[in-house]
């Protein structure tokens, strides 16, 4: 922390689309400092400069070990990519700095590891498969109908640039719901697909399926059905700045606990 009591954040991933927003909302937040921003798809540029919000004395680097301790970072903010996501977490826990986590498609035996690692050295860090309070919602409302209707199936609706599929939310909402509903599996015994994939993923009997297209951002139905009724529950970030509150908070919050926390839920009342 600064004199000031500010967290200082490196944002990774930080010409990105999710990590441009994230940049923003920092240099907004009095509670939050930006020093440092890690991106190799982008010259050693002022960031405020290239994301149009004037000079912030901080240049973006290709380089995130060399950031970290230039730049006596407090937390990283990562919205990059499943395939370095990895070395990012593993570089940032190396200095002891803070991971907090936007990027999906990370795999469970990784979150352990971290888990291990963070509760050593005394760190907090977070992994966040939606940022979106609304999401959060979304996912604890499904688990919970789950109980009583515990027939799901779930769809997820992304932008056609997303790496990962299913969505890390929709994996994260079967992991919910898995928990409350009774183990059972879905639909017929007999089924049969004449497309392959037709019917979707399989999660513990649970299908989930991925839409890809443009003009989406991330949406989400989870459809629950009962006899003679069926419940959908649905949420829409429209925008990526649903995300950014929840992002800012998790910045903060993440100095006040040890260990890796995964899902914005468990920071929430
Ligand atoms: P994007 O492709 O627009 O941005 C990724 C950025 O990472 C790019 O600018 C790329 O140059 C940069 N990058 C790649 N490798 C790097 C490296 N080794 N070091 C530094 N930077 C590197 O993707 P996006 O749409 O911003 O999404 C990023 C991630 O965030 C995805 O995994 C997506 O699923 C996830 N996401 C999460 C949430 C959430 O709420 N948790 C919301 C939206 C998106």
């Amino acid at each position: 922390m600064t004199e000031k009591g500010k967290v200082r954040v490196v944002v990774v991933g930080a010409n990105g689309r999710m990590g441009r927003e994230v940049v923003r909302t920092v240099v907004k937040d009095p509670g939050l400092q930006l020093v440092g921003a890690v991106d190799r798809s982008v010259e050693k540029e002022d960031v405020g400069v290239v994301l149009g919000l004037g000079e912030t004395g901080v240049y973006f680097s290709d380089k995130l070990g060399e950031t970290l301790l230039k730049s006596e970072a407090d937390v990283i903010i990562d919205f990059t990519t499943p395939n370095v996501v990895r070395d990012n977490i593993y570089t940032s826990l190396e200095y002891g700095v803070r991971p907090v986590v936007g990027t999906t498609g990370i795999p469970q035996e990784d979150l352990q590891a971290w888990d291990r690692i963070l509760q050593d050295k005394g760190i907090g860090g977070l992994v966040a498969p939606n940022f979106a309070i609304g999401a959060i919602l979304m996912m604890k409302f499904a688990a919970q109908a789950a109980r009583y209707l515990p027939h799901v199936e779930i769809i997820e609706m992304h932008h056609d640039q997303k790496l990962d599929a299913p969505s890390g939310t929709a994996i994260k909402t079967a992991e919910m719901i898995v928990k409350e509903r009774q183990r059972m599996v879905q639909g017929h015994p007999d089924e049969e697909e004449k497309l392959a994939g037709a019917r979707g993923a399989d999660f513990e009997g649970m299908k989930i399926h991925s839409v890809r297209l443009p003009g989406y951002v991330a949406h989400q139905e989870v459809i629950l059905g009962g006899i003679g009724q069926t419940l959908t529950i649905r949420h829409d970030s429209i925008s990526r700045e649903s995300f950014m509150p929840g992002v800012a908070m998790a910045a903060k919050k993440v100095m006040e606990f040890t260990g890796l926390v995964y899902g914005l839920e468990n920071l929430i009342d």
